[in-house]
């Protein structure tokens, strides 16, 4: 099985995880002569209330995702095996919504991805 992990959104994500740290400090530090537990469930609320969005942000911007699809079996374009077929559909600067679709294999579309890159159509 193969996991395609968009980096950029992955890396924003771990960025975004790091932002919680001083809202539990502030908090922490504000309400420290109640319970932590209650400082702790404050601060998770107000993280709540701005992590929504960014979140949100992260997982649906157009602007950070490459739209896959992939299919359980295909014949790869490249090579012709019958297997899972991947093919990308579309990212900011490439856009193959019209096109008539091409599934390769996973081998196949490692090397189409690693073209991809070099071309500055992946990141
Ligand atoms: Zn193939």
């Amino acid at each position: 099985m193969i996991m395609k992990i968009n980096l950029k959104q992955y890396g924003l994500y771990l960025l975004r995880w790091q932002l919680s740290t001083p809202i539990l400090a502030i908090v922490l530090i504000w309400l420290g002569s109640t319970s932590k537990l209650f400082a702790t469930v404050v601060a998770n609320v107000i993280g709540g209330l701005f992590f929504f969005w960014i979140d949100r942000f992260i997982f649906t911007s157009p602007a950070l995702q490459a739209h896959w699809e992939i299919q359980d079996t295909v014949l790869c374009c490249d090579c012709g095996v019958s297997a899972r077929g991947y093919r990308l559909v579309k990212t900011k600067n490439y856009d193959k919504t019209r096109a008539i679709p091409k599934f390769r294999c996973e081998v196949c579309s490692e090397k189409k991805t690693q073209q991809l890159r070099q071309m500055g159509v992946l990141v």
